[in-house]
């Protein structure tokens, strides 16, 4: 950022350019849940026998009905956690692999931006689509995080065929209000799911780069709550953890409904909206002004150990994801009235 000019300054005159860039990595970021379900019914074979002949289930795609059949069995015995196992391992066995994606690409011309902003991607045939930069400035690669949308005309393309050494078509960079405001004294509270969280991962290896997660000579927290069914669909997973070890002042709040049901996962399992208002102060909040609900979530006990709470009054929040989840998170949000410089949220899909 150059000191007389603000990064969303700094993005209405980037300039847009076209051109080749060559395929560098493409990485499934989530599990191959090929052997899931076998495994599972292995490990499980005590309690389910009770229930159904193991050997008949066999896989989802020859028997669909006797899954769906003994999911609902088995919550009408009030088998809660096991019926959400079964249709857990289900809905991921249906699901095509990889579903998401990490592709990096080497653009011919250096290409600049500023955290936050997008590119339009075409490969081969496929109709292009836009996708927000996850990888910093300072990378001499970009590097994109791509969710499969089954049925869809580029993701399945895109994780199907990607291999190291093939042509992209980049455009960009796009978008100049999504960006990181100037440094003040507020804490940074990025929330997001699934691969919303791409613009963060660039917005935050950059405050850490540029040591903007320090005002005035004070350190400003900055946190992360990142939301998402299972574990293995956190996108970055492994990076936002080792900034936590690095980072005194960075707060990583992954969130998985249902990945409970899969392991013994033991972290937070709210939806992410709710689990940032687990980690608001209640001393700083006034929750007289706001609806039983969130006063109730603000009340809740946080799952994780963090040696820090969010003043509410002095936090600055981005959202991002897709459009209902967003309107959710943005539902919450706007109820503390922050300034309209404080609060950014881009939604799509
Ligand atoms: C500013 C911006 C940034 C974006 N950044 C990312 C990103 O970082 N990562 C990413 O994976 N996507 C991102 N997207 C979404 C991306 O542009 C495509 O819309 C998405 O990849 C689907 O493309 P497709 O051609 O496979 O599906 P399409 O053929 O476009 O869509 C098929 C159907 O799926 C629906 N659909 C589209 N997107 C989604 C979705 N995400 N989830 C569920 N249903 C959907 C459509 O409404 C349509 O009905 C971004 C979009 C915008 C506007």
């Amino acid at each position: 950022m150059t000191p007389d000019r603000s990064l969303a300054e700094e993005a209405e005159v980037m300039e847009i350019i076209d051109q080749h860039a060559s395929i560098v990595e493409t990485t499934a970021m989530d599990h191959n849940r090929e052997d899931e379900i076998r495994k599972a019914l292995d490990a499980d074979r005590d309690w389910l026998v009770d229930y159904v002949d193991i050997n008949e289930l066999g896989s989802v795609t020859d028997n669909d009905e006797a899954w769906d059949e003994i999911v609902a069995e088995l919550s009408q015995q009030g088998e809660e956690h096991l019926s959400g196992r079964l249709s857990s391992l289900k809905e991921r066995a249906e699901r095509p692999f990889p579903s998401l994606l990490k592709l990096e690409f080497d653009p011919e011309e250096r290409l600049e931006f500023v955290p936050g902003q997008y590119v339009r991607i075409s490969y081969e045939d496929e109709e292009p689509r836009v996708y927000s930069i996850a990888s910093s400035p300072n990378s001499e690669n970009i590097e994109l995080c791509i969710r499969r949308v089954p049925g869809g005309h580029l993701t399945p393309t895109l994780c199907d065929e990607t291999v190291v050494g093939d042509d992209l078509f980049v455009r960009g960079p796009f978008g100049d209000e999504f960006t990181l405001t100037p440094p003040s004294d507020r804490d940074v509270i990025f929330i997001a799911t699934g691969t919303g969280v791409a613009p963060f991962k660039s917005m935050i290896d950059y405050t850490f780069e540029e040591n903007i997660d320090e005002f005035n000579g004070a350190k400003r927290d900055v946190w992360l709550f990142l939301g998402s069914s299972w574990e293995d669909h956190l996108p970055y997973r492994e990076e936002f953890a080792a900034y936590t070890e690095k980072k005194e002042n960075f707060h990583y709040v992954p969130t998985c409904s249902r990945e409970e049901y899969l392991s013994d996962w033991d972290g937070e399992t709210a939806y992410v909206q709710q689990s940032f208002l687990k980690y608001l102060d209640e001393q700083e909040t006034a929750t007289d002004e706001l609806s039983a609900e969130i006063a109730e979530w603000i009340s809740e006990t946080p799952v994780y150990d963090i040696n820090a709470r969010i003043d509410p009054s002095s936090m600055e929040v981005y959202v991002c994801g897709i459009g209902a989840m967003a309107d959710s998170v943005s539902d919450v949000v706007e109820q503390f009235n922050l300034p309209d410089n404080h609060y950014k949220k881009e939604s799509y899909g």
